[in-house]
């Protein structure tokens, strides 16, 4: 991700409009190379800021908090199968 902080990629300005409304893209503006070219004008910036990224972060959040509680429970299913197991007579 890239912050420009001018209009100083005079081709990049004039060829793209902003990803989010379309509009013309003047500095500062956000370039962001991720699967396609973001790029985010600074009136889109200061909208996703408020809410836009922290929706982001609970959603990529939760995949991983999905497989935490499946690692969890199969550690839990095993420590009881340790624990109900028959013991061998010494
Ligand atoms: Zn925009």
């Amino acid at each position: 991700m890239t912050v420009m902080s001018g209009d100083e990629d005079f081709a990049l300005v004039h060829r793209f409009a902003c990803s989010f409304c379309d509009g013309p893209i003047r500095g500062p503006y956000v370039l962001w190379n991720c699967h396609r070219d973001l790029i985010i004008c600074a009136t889109c910036c200061g909208h996703i800021k408020e809410g836009f990224i922290s929706d982001i972060i609970v959603c990529a959040g939760i995949p991983e908090s999905r497989e935490r509680a499946r690692r969890f429970l199969k550690r839990m299913k095993n420590r009881r199968a340790r624990n109900t197991a028959p013991r061998s007579p010494s």
